[in-house]
C-alpha cells in the first residue's frame, strides 16, 4: 500500500491520478491533496477520498475549504508554505508533483529532502534546476519516477537495461495543432486554436507549450536530467499519431520503443505502481486502427521555441531557468490575448539575452533568476 500526496489534484494529471487511485484501492491510499484555487473541486475530492490533509494554495479560499470540511477528520491548510510542509508528513510515501510551473520547485525539493519517492509530472522543476534536483535525489537515495509520457516510455524501455549504456534517446512529438504551418500562418493563430490539441486533453499551459513545441524543448531538458544524458544524445522526431511514446537506442544499434494509445493514466499508474504493472481496463491499442505511423523532422525555424530550448540546454547554468520563467510569462500573456503566438518566442529570446548568466547556480540563484526573468519578460510584454 503506497500512501500518496498529490500536488495539483484538481488539474488534468491530478484528476487522472485520482481515477487511478480509485481503481486500485489495494495499492494506493490518498494522504494529501492540494490545489491552487479550484476550491469546489478540492472540497469534492476531499469528501470523496477522505485524505488526511488538504491544502488550498490561494489563502483567500481557506475559510471556504475549512467550513466545507469542518465535520470531517481532515486537516485543512492554506498558502504556498503549507505545500512545503505537507509533503514532509510521516504518513506520505510518494509525492506526485502535478502542479504546473516553477511553483513546483520548492515543494519538490522539500519532498526529496524528506526522503519521499517522487512521481514527477511537473517538468518545469527539472528544467529550472535539474542538476540540483537530481543531485539531491541521489544524495537522499530518492527515486524520481517520470510521469511525462515520453519519459515514462524511455523509463519503461530501460527496464532490465540499467547496466547497458544508452547511445541516444528519441523523444516523439505530436507536432501539436499547428504542425506544418508556416511562420506567416502562425502570425494569425488564435488562443482558441492553440488550445485544441489533436491528441491530448491537458491543462492550458502545457497545451500552449505543445502548440509552440516549447513542451518538447522542456522535455528534452527534463530527459537530460532524468536519464543523465549528454546534450548530443537527445533527438526529437515528430510523430503525429502519438502512439510511439518515445524510444531508446542502445550501443548495439537496437532501438526499443513503448507504444500505446495516448492516455496519461497509463504513465501515471506506472510511476505510482512501479515496479509493478497494475492491471487496467484502459482501451487497448490495435495496429489495424493505425495502419500508418508517420515521422517527420521538427521545423526548428518556424517553431523557434524548440530551438531556444536546445540553446538554453547547451548554455546550461541558469539559462534553462531563464527560458522557463520567460516562457511562463509569455504563455500567460498569450492566454490573456496580450501577445501573439510568435511573439512568445521573441520575448523568450530577448529575456535569455538580458538576464545575467550564472554558470553554477545555487538554489538562491535560481530563485533570483526566476524573479529577474519574470520582471524582464513582463516588461517585454508591455512594450
Ligand atoms: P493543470 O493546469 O490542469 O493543473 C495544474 C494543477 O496545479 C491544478 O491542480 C492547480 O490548482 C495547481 N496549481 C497551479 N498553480 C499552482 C500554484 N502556484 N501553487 C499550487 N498549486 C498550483 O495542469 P496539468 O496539465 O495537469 O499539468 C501539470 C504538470 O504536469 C505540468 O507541469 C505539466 O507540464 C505536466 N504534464 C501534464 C500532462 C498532461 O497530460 N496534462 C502531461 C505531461 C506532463
Ligand atoms: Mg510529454
Amino acid at each position: 500500500m503506497k500512501r500518496i500526496a498529490i500536488l495539483g489534484s484538481t488539474g488534468s494529471i491530478g484528476t487522472q491520478a485520482l481515477e487511478v487511485i480509485e481503481a486500485n484501492p489495494d495499492s494506493f491510499e490518498l494522504e494529501v491533496i492540494t490545489a491552487h484555487s479550484n476550491a469546489d473541486l478540492l472540497i469534492a475530492q476531499a469528501l470523496a477520498f477522505k485524505p488526511n490533509a488538504v491544502v488550498i494554495a490561494n489563502e483567500d479560499l481557506y475559510d471556504k475549504v475549512r467550513d466545507a470540511l469542518q465535520h470531517e477528520d481532515i486537516k485543512v491548510y492554506a498558502g504556498a508554505n503549507a505545500l512545503n510542509s505537507v509533503v514532509e508528513m510521516g504518513t506520505v510515501d510518494m509525492v506526485l508533483t502535478a502542479m504546473v510551473g516553477y511553483a513546483g520547485l520548492q515543494p519538490t525539493i522539500r519532498a526529496i529532502q524528506a526522503g519521499k519517492e517522487i512521481a514527477l509530472a511537473n517538468k518545469e522543476t527539472l528544467v529550472v534546476a535539474g542538476q540540483l534536483i537530481t543531485e539531491l535525489a541521489r544524495e537522499k537515495g530518492v527515486n524520481i519516477y517520470p510521469v511525462d509520457s515520453e519519459h515514462s516510455a524511455i523509463f519503461q524501455c530501460l527496464a532490465g537495461e540499467f547496466h547497458n549504456p544508452i547511445e541516444k534517446i528519441i523523444l516523439t512529438a505530436s507536432g501539436g495543432p499547428f504542425r506544418g504551418r508556416s511562420a506567416a500562418e502562425l502570425q494569425q493563430v488564435t488562443k482558441a486554436q492553440a488550445l485544441k490539441h489533436p491528441n491530448w486533453d491537458m491543462g492550458a499551459k502545457i497545451t500552449i507549450d505543445s502548440a509552440s513545441l516549447m513542451n518538447k524543448g522542456l522535455e528534452v531538458i527534463e530527459a537530460k536530467w532524468l536519464f543523465g544524458l549528454r546534450n548530443d544524445q537527445i533527438e526529437v522526431v515528430v510523430h503525429p499519431q502519438s502512439i510511439i511514446h518515445s524510444l531508446v537506442q542502445f550501443e548495439d544499434g537496437s532501438i526499443k520503443a513503448q507504444l500505446g494509445l495516448p492516455d496519461m493514466k497509463l504513465p501515471i499508474q506506472y510511476a505510482m505502481g512501479y515496479p509493478n504493472r497494475l492491471k487496467s481496463s484502459f482501451p487497448r491499442f490495435n495496429f489495424l486502427d493505425y495502419p500508418q505511423l508517420t515521422f517527420e523532422q521538427p521545423d526548428l525555424n518556424t517553431f523557434r521555441n524548440l530551438q531556444l530550448a536546445f540553446n538554453a540546454m547547451e548554455q546550461g547554468g541558469n539559462m534553462p531557468c531563464i527560458l522557463n520563467a520567460a516562457n511562463e510569462v509569455a504563455v500567460s500573456s498569450f492566454l490573456r490575448d496580450e501577445v501573439g503566438f510568435l511573439e512568445m518566442s521573441d520575448i523568450i529570446e530577448s529575456c535569455m539575452a538580458k538576464v545575467a548568466y550564472i554558470a553554477n547556480p545555487s538554489l538562491e540563484d535560481y530563485v533570483n533568476t526566476d524573479r529577474e526573468a519574470r520582471l524582464r519578460s513582463t516588461e517585454l510584454v508591455k512594450r
